[in-house]
């Protein structure tokens, strides 16, 4: 007999231990299963197997009950390595989540333990055989035209009957097997020689004997060529490569440039089906591929054997997930690096501030491109919007940015109008009584939609029809507030009837491809105007660009966020990046009311280390990360009881622990779920995680309690 230890999904329970079952025959680790579990049948994955020379009475009196038996192995292989399975108990622990939740995210679809797991795809092909098998004239010219391994689809397009004849006679035998990814190879054009610093960062990176080297350079200073250099020595060393790169940074012309100059990419992103992630996926394990560009949960991939980790943009929020587990990409990335002895290189023209201080500290090598390629930085001018509002201008597209945007026109230039919208989109309020509409469901203001002429909540994506009457005060004083793409491009459409617009947004993008879509064809100069949200703000390299306009720049700061300077200061960097990459110079404006912020000084003088002076004497004096660690707890629970009961036992539990915490912070209601956040503090992260951990368990081993969701270090306190 064996005893087999298992960790079950099951959603319902957020339980982190595994639990033991029976098998007559040993069953690989890491396998799946499928188990009795609560009186219902759940996918599980072994941890552990071991012979046990007990019958089951004798396991029962050792034990103190029944144990059942496992139902079904699903695998006949492991579905993950002994790396990648101590991985995910790392994770578990750093991130304070269920150790199935960390398997589960690190895998594809089709090898989790969702409940109903569904095999890979299959499909069908032919063996060609050899031998005399006395066929007819057009029996055997089918025979001649086909190929081994041939699809069956294919081959019974040419003729079902003559395929099932030589099926009879002999001649071809058909198999099954797992559908896999079909690589066309293109052109290949030859590498871009090295400036003297970009050759000097690349050999920064190859001669350091640190695990980590942060690549300090402006935009458009090349630091994408270093990356594919690096990547090329690594690949000719037999090591594998992963390019981490920021969801909407995986553009189209990213992919070119990286395809251009290697046969075979893996490109690892949400846009992919779960049957090519899984094909991908295989790749990847298989060896069959070597380098891999990919967003946050490329780091999970297993390479065998990883020699460098390049994450561009490496202060992208992109790389923390916000659901449970919520990893941060860039540790995997180092623990990755760690266990595999690579090396990790991390880009950004705006680094985060804990990089940069460890840069400086020496922790990290640094490595600066000071200039860009181009030599020169556009120009950049701050408009002052409380003067426009002054003189009567427009404060949606300012008489300077006006003028620019005509000379754009008339030289046959392009330009980027973004719209900085983290809390700023058009919304519905009554002006009698002033009061704002609200989803029903959630405790957030309504979003208005001018292209469906409906109201959407952003939250949850319930809609609801616009009402004629204030529901507050019934008088039909309904306005609209705020401005939103939108109405930029009605705006733009008037002032400039010839202007070709394209327009990026939420709504714009939301069908598959079609973000790639607009992309090209502002490359191909279908557009001269691209307006859209953060979208549009990173990774973009186009030489006709040479005007940025920023709409409402300042919104971000209004925030009373933590992190919202750094992230209003990184977005406008970002955008301004943008703007006269090639031959032509290129002008940023920004329009702002709050032109005298550190933010927007900073990156009016493109003054990195300005900026990072202040903040972190900000960050200082309020003791906020990376001067401390924070772990936030939130409770969320339907129920308002069960969560006030929920409450008090976690409360009690964290006031007994010696960290620093805020009292319980009611947060917005969201999808009818309430909530609370409490919030934990210390500079001794491994000490403060443990003792969280501990309180955790206390608390999970209670039945009947609300949901509870931990998030270290969290890039955003809403
Ligand atoms: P970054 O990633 O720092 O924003 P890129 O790598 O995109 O910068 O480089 C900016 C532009 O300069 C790109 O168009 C790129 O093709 C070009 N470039 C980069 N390195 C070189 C080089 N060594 N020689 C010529 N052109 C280069
Ligand atoms: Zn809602």
């Amino acid at each position: 007999m064996y005893l087999v230890e298992v960790y079950v999904t099951n959603a319902s329970l957020n339980v982190n231990r595994p639990f033991t079952y029976l098998s007559e025959t040993p069953i690989q680790r890491f396998c799946r299963v499928k188990v009795i579990f609560h009186h219902a049948e759940n996918a599980a994955i072994v941890s552990d197997c071991r012979y046990t020379a007990s019958d089951r009475e004798e396991l029962r009196q050792e034990y103190g009950y029944e144990m059942l038996d496992i139902l079904e192995v699903i695998d006949e292989e492991p579905v993950i390595s002994e790396e990648l399975f101590d991985l995910a108990f790392w994770l578990s622990r750093t991130t304070i989540s269920p150790l199935i939740s960390c398997l589960n995210s690190m895998l594809p679809k089709t090898l989790k333990t969702s409940r109903n797991t569904s095999g890979p795809k299959m499909v069908r092909k032919f063996h060609i055989i050899d031998g005399d098998f006395d066929l007819t004239a057009k029996q055997q010219a089918v025979y001649d035209s086909l190929y081994e391994g041939i699809l069956s689809s294919e081959a019974r397009k040419m003729s079902p009957s003559i395929i099932s004849k030589l099926l009879e006679k002999g001649a071809i035998q058909e198999y099954e097997e797992e559908s896999s990814y079909q690589n066309s190879p293109i052109d290949q054009t030859s590498f871009k020689e090295l400036t003297k610093d970009q050759q000097k960062a690349f050999e920064g990176v190859l001669e350091t004997d640190r695990m980590v080297s942060l690549l300090f350079g402006v935009t458009g200073s090349g630091k994408t060529e270093v990356y594919l250099h690096l990547a090329r020595h690594y690949l000719s060393l037999n090591k594998n490569v992963l390019i981490l790169v920021p969801e909407i940074a995986l553009t189209p012309q990213m992919i070119e440039r990286v395809k251009e100059r290697f046969n075979d990419v893996v490109f690892y992103h949400s846009e992919l089906s779960d049957q090519e992630r899984y094909e991908q996926y295989k790749r990847v394990k298989e060896g069959e591929v070597k380098i891999v560009v990919g967003t946050r949960s490329a780091v999970f991939l297993p390479f065998q054997d990883l020699g460098l980790i390049i994450i561009d943009e490496e202060h992208d929020p992109s790389y923390k997930q916000d659901n449970t587990p919520c990893y941060h990409a860039r540790n995997v990335a180092f623990r990755r690096a760690m266990t595999n002895q690579a090396k990790v290189l991390l880009a950004s023209a705006t680094p985060s501030l804990e990089s940069y201080t460890r840069a400086l500290r020496g922790d990290y090598q640094m490595l600066r491109l000071e200039s860009r390629i181009n030599h020169q930085l556009p120009k950049i001018q701050v408009v002052d919007l409380t003067n426009q509002i002054r003189k009567k201008n427009s404060y949606i597209i300012s008489s300077d940015l006006d003028n620019e945007l005509r000379t754009c026109l008339d030289n046959n230039k392009q330009a980027i109008i973004l719209l900085n919208r983290r809390g700023y989109s058009p919304i519905i309020k009554c002006a009698e009584c002033g009061s704002t509409l609200m989803c029903q469901d959630c405790d957030t203001p309504l979003n208005y939609h001018k292209d469906e002429n409906i109201l959407k909540c952003h939250q949850c994506s319930r809609t609801y029809k616009i009402p004629k009457y204030c529901p507050n005060c019934g008088k039909p004083s309904l306005i609209y507030y705020g401005f939103g793409t939108k109405k930029v491009e009605e705006e733009l459409k008037l002032r400039y009837p010839d202007a070709r617009i394209g327009r990026m947004d939420r709504d714009s993008v939301s069908r598959k491809g079609a973000h790639s879509e607009i992309l090209k064809r502002f490359e191909k100069g279908e557009f001269d105007f691209l307006i859209g949200t953060q979208m549009i703000a990173k990774g973009l390299d186009y030489p006709n660009v040479t005007l940025v306009g920023i709409l409402n720049a300042d919104a971000g700061l209004m925030h009373q966020d933590y992190n919202s300077a750094k992230q209003t200061f990184d977005l406008l960097m970002q955008a301004s990046g943008r703007s006269g990459r090639a031959d032509s110079p290129g002008k940023v404006l920004i329009q702002a009311f709050n032109t005298d912020h550190y933010a927007i000084r900073a990156v009016m003088n493109q003054d990195y280390e300005y900026f990072y002076r202040i903040e972190m004497n900000y960050r200082n004096k309020a003791s906020y990360p990376p001067y401390t660690h924070i772990c936030e707890l939130i409770l969320s629970d339907q129920n308002p009881e069960r969560l006030e009961r929920s409450l008090s036992f976690l409360q009690e539990k964290i006031d007994s622990l010696p960290y620093r915490h805020y009292r319980p912070y009611q947060l917005n209601k969201i999808k009818k779920q309430l909530r609370y956040r409490i919030l934990i503090m210390d500079k001794d992260l491994p000490g403060m995680l443990k003792a969280i951990q501990e309180t955790v368990d206390r608390y999970l081993e209670n039945r009947n309690m609300s949901h509870l969701k931990a998030d270290v270090d969290p890039l955003y306190l809403e």
